[in-house]
């Protein structure tokens, strides 16, 4: 039986995703010939790259407005760094607001090519909110933030007004809530949390912001390149991103972002109440910053770690360990994940409840 996976990333995709990619491997769109085994230039691939392209837009409702989407490597690290390379100006500066470690690596690599400004931290309370109340240097060359914050289970439910480009990593919330997309000038998100395989990362930036910061950029890191090769300047990562394809296909049935969204909110709540209500857990974000997309939290009690551990387990629950930064338990709730399993969860923190409230009460 399929695990009830709560993997923070890589993790769970469509069911129908695995099963139509594995058949991709041994004979692609009827062909007789593996997707592993053809031109990445051949009329089937080309196809699959335009469709996939065209409907990131589509879902972002992005259509027609200036942007691109493009199919790059080297993973949300790569665009930490690619970002500065073609946003930041020789001699400007870039904001970043610090909402966790993923947020710190993208500054440390901004900080390479030149002046880099924190508007704003909670690193000071182990990052458990969204800071609020700052302000944004008007001459930046652009705002960097980060919508979600896979490891500390905290999600910005608003994004600041400025006149300055805003690019935001969203690696582990893409396609997973509605928003305004178009006051994003740059966004980004690593496949592997909501969209597909490893191996692909999605850029979706508005062509108006590229081209001035006044650097010799080399070509793989360098946006215009890619949007002018229609995201094939060099071999894209054929089965990651028909992986992306199948799971935008999925979404489109399911509702797009809107449908999807709504069962995303009732897992959420689903596992927030039963966390505030149950007596042998405590959430770890602020409730007004809480994740959607992955939901941390603690026993009151660390003693009984090993005996809650071993009946999640027991009921094919795989992947609720925290990160090492937070400790306790993380249960990411991606797009792919059902209600079931959730409700699954929910029913062992109950019966972990019934059997050891008592005995945890004594324990104090
Ligand atoms: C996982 C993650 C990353 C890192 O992605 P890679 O593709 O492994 O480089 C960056 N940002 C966020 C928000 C993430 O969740």
């Amino acid at each position: 039986m399929k695990k009830h996976n709560f993997s923070a990333g890589p993790c769970i995709l469509p069911q129908e995703v695995f099963e139509k990619s594995a058949q991709s491997v041994l004979n692609f769109n009827h062909s007789d010939l593996s997707i592993l085994e053809i031109s990445h230039r051949s009329k089937d691939f080309v196809a699959v790259m335009e469709e996939v392209r065209a409907l990131v837009l589509e879902f972002l409702g992005l259509e027609g407005k200036g942007y691109q989407a493009l199919f790059l490597q080297g993973g949300a690290s790569l665009e930490f760094l690619r970002v500065p390379y073609n946003l930041l100006n020789v001699d400007g500066k870039a904001a970043y607001l610090d909402t966790g470690t993923w947020a710190n690596n993208a500054i440390k690599e901004a900080k390479l090519f030149g002046e880099t400004v924190i508007v704003a931290s909670s690193k000071e309370e182990n990052y458990n909110h969204i800071p609020t109340n700052y302000t944004i240097p008007e001459d930046a060359s652009y705002f960097h933030c980060t919508s979600n914050n896979t490891i500390f289970g905290t999600q910005m439910k608003s994004f600041p007004k400025t006149a300055v480009p805003i690019v935001c990593d969203m690696s582990s919330d893409i396609f997973s809530r509605t928003l305004d997309f178009s006051q994003f000038d740059l966004i980004y998100a690593g496949a592997q949390k909501n969209m597909g395989a490893a191996g692909t990362t999605l850029v979706v930036v508005k062509e108006s912001i590229l081209g001035k910061s006044g650097r010799a950029i080399p070509s793989i890191l360098d946006y215009q390149k890619h949007i002018k090769a229609e995201s094939m300047y060099n071999t894209p990562a054929v089965f990651a991103v028909y992986t992306c394809l199948l799971t935008l296909q999925w979404l489109k049935k399911q509702g797009g972002i809107a449908g999807i969204e709504k069962i995303n909110e009732a897992k959420a709540s689903l596992l927030y109440n039963e966390i505030d209500r149950n007596t042998m857990f405590r959430g770890t974000a602020v409730k007004a910053d809480r994740s959607i997309m992955n939901a941390t939290f603690l026993l009151e009690n660390p003693e009984l770690q090993e005996s809650f551990d071993k009946m999640w387990k027991e009921a094919g629950i795989s992947g609720l360990t925290g990160h090492r930064s937070v400790g306790g338990y993380r249960a990411s709730m991606y797009n792919a994940l059902p209600l079931e399993s959730v409700q699954v969860l929910v029913d062992v923190m109950k019966e972990f409840e019934t059997l050891y409230s008592t005995q945890s009460q004594l324990a104090e």
